[in-house]
């Protein structure tokens, strides 16, 4: 079915979306600085929200060692970082986090402390108390969704400020993956309308997955094309990879499991999401047949995705760095192999295409706001769900194509199917004539070949007139119609005289020569229609007269004997000095019953009686 399915460019609709993903992410919010170190006044918040990162001071513990005391006696930096969240990359090492607040109003103020990244492990809120101690809350991925102070996907902590007064909160964070911090105060109103969008914006994505899924999964089940449903596996595994890494996963999918499962299952996902798109892609593109040596590299790639996983398992510490690094190779080189089938007019490949490079530019996005590069804003935060969506939208439109494209060529090929049917019918039909008109023209010619056999068969080949075997079936045939008709017949029986000496006075070419004179001679005395003459055998011959009265058939063989004395063959040897014949007449009327061979014994009788009178002369039986 591929190879049918190719160089044809779909329309150019893709770019477009390119294009509007790309400016919501340049679309940046400007983020609201304090001046570092000093406390921040939390009585006026800018829109209701302000990140703290730069009022943070950090203090970072190597060895786990310290606890809430001994972390107040060190000295703390100030993380100085102006953006929405510090970073201390893959690092080993615990962070002590410190931040002054301050309400100088004459009212409480309560506030919302967000951590949002749901893939930090251990987190320990320090809250002061009125007496000077501290009150520890102690959650983080690691431990089940319950352990959590408020109800959300990320990490929410409330604050109570008192009227004047001013508080230092300290935040243990220790996590085996990358230690991103985005840390925000909320007003509480701010907040809910801020979660209630959200989770509106999370619910429609997982909303759409559902629906691909749905969709696809009855596609596969109609059409059976593995395709549709490595299309469902790489939909499902990358949303559940993205709900793993916001925090959905863990509020939603798996909320008592605590330990490593909640950081893991996000760089598991999201290899096994590499291992399926790549699989797809092969499989979409036909790249084994349309480039088999980047195949090649594509069935490695597959085979990484799989296995790292396991390294993942056992060596997270180790190998999250580096398993991030390979698919920052990985992904634009499939890019590269997609462009590569581009380039070779594939027309998959357009739409493949054009779907990874929104994921990428949507990562990208992400990972780029992650590293300060870019600003946080809506599209950045959600540029990895929103690449996937708008991926998942491209990859099913391309199965649409797909689809549409390979029943179009499936009827072009049924259309030709039916002509080559159609020429074969009218071929058939053509060489059927043809043999019919063959078989005809043979027929015709065997019937002539038969006729002629038939005519041979019962013809005299010496003398040319009808043969014994014919004078037998005309003598039945008269015999049986004189019979029905009650009417006469006559048979004469002629022998010529003396041949056998004219044979041995002249030979027998001569006697041959002769013989051929004297048929010739009788014959045409027989012009009557239904009169017939055939030579009987030796130089005997017969004829045969229906309808006639017995003196008509003697006037008939009198001027026989006549017309061939009139030929004046010499013969030497005889009494009178030429050829002359005897005939024999016999004349009777058929009876139903008798043998036609009695009248032919009669004209015999009377040719042995004419023979016996003298010769040259007829009798009648
Ligand atoms: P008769 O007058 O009593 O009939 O005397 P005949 O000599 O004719 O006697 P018969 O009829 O018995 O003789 C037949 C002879 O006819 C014998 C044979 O040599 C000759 N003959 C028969 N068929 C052929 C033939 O096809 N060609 C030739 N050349 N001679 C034939
Ligand atoms: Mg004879
Ligand atoms: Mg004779």
């Amino acid at each position: 079915m591929f190879p049918l399915y190719t160089r044809r460019p779909p329309p150019n609709l893709l770019l477009p979306l390119l294009a509007v993903l790309s400016l919501l992410l340049l679309l940046a919010l400007s983020a609201k600085a304090h001046a570092a170190g000093a406390p921040v006044e939390v009585r006026a918040l800018h829109q209701g929200v302000v990140s703290l990162t730069d009022a943070v001071a950090v203090l970072e513990d190597p060895g786990h060692a310290l606890d809430l005391a001994q972390a107040r006696a060190q000295s703390y930096r100030y993380s100085g970082q102006a953006d929405q969240a510090i970073s201390f990359g893959y690092s080993r090492s615990a962070y002590w986090l410190k931040v002054e607040l301050r309400n100088s109003g004459a009212a409480p103020v309560r506030r919302l402390l967000e951590i949002s990244n749901a893939r930090l492990s251990d987190i320990t809120f320090y809250e002061p108390d009125e007496d000077g101690s501290y009150r520890a809350h102690h959650t983080g991925s690691a431990m089940p969704y319950a352990s959590r102070d408020y109800p959300n996907r990320y990490y929410v902590y409330q604050i109570e400020l008192p009227a004047r007064s001013q508080h230092t909160y300290y935040l243990r964070v220790a996590s085996e993956g990358a230690k991103l911090i985005p840390l925000r105060l909320w007003e509480p109103q701010a907040f809910a309308v801020h979660a209630q969008g959200d989770y509106l914006a999370q619910g429609i994505f997982f909303g759409m997955v559902i629906a691909m899924m749905l969709f696809n999964l009855v596609l596969f089940a109609m059409l059976r094309d593995r395709l549709y449903l490595m299309y469902v596996v790489f939909v499902v595994v990358t949303a559940m990879g993205l709900a793993a890494q916001n925090g959905l996963g863990h509020e939603w999918l798996w909320p008592a499991v605590g330990g490593r499962w909640p950081n893991l299952s996000a760089a598991i996902l999201f290899s096994l999401s590499h291992a399926t798109l790549t699989m797809f892609m092969r499989r979409m593109i036909g790249t084994r047949t349309l480039v088999p040596w980047l195949d090649k590299l594509l069935l490695a790639m597959v085979a990484w995705f799989l296995v790292s996983p396991v390294l993942l398992v056992l060596f997270y510490q180790q190998v999250a760095g580096a398993i991030t690094t390979i698919w920052s190779i990985t992904s634009p080189l499939t890019l590269v192999i997609a462009l590569v089938c581009v380039w070779r007019r594939q027309r998959s490949a357009y739409y493949f295409s054009a779907a990874f490079c929104v994921l990428l530019v949507g990562n990208m996005g992400s990972a780029l706001a992650a590293l300060a590069i870019l600003p946080h804003n809506l599209g950045t935060n959600f540029g990895a769900q929103i690449g996937s969506a708008c991926e998942m939208l491209l990859l099913a439109f391309a199965l649409a194509d797909r689809m549409h494209v390979m029943r179009r060529e499936k009827e072009q090929a049924q259309a030709m199917a039916l002509a080559a049917q159609n020429d074969l019918i009218t071929g058939l039909k053509l060489s059927e004539q043809r043999l019919e008109a063959h078989v005809a023209q043979r027929t015709a010619e065997l019937q002539q070949a038969n006729n002629s056999l038939a005519l041979m068969s019962m013809t005299d080949v010496l003398t040319g007139i009808p043969n014994r075997r014919r004078f037998d079936q005309i003598l039945a045939a008269e015999w049986t119609r004189a019979a029905r008709q009650h009417s006469l017949l006559a048979i004469g029986m002629l022998d010529i005289d003396h041949f056998k000496k004219y044979n041995d006075h002249y030979g027998h070419q001569q006697g041959d020569d002769c013989l051929r004179r004297v048929a010739a001679a009788i014959d045409d005395q027989f012009r009557r229609g239904g009169d017939q003459v055939a030579r009987y055998g030796g130089e005997e011959f017969i004829f045969i007269v229906p309808d006639a009265q017995p003196d008509t058939a003697m006037a008939l063989a009198q001027a026989v004997c006549a017309a061939v004395a009139a030929l004046g063959i010499v013969h030497a040897a005889a009494p009178g000095g030429i050829v002359t014949v005897s005939v024999g007449v016999a004349c009777g009327q058929p009876v139903g019953g008798e043998e036609p061979e009695q009248l032919v014994h009669a004209a015999d009788v009377a040719l042995y009686q004419a023979k016996k009178s003298g010769r040259n002369r007829a009798m009648l039986a």
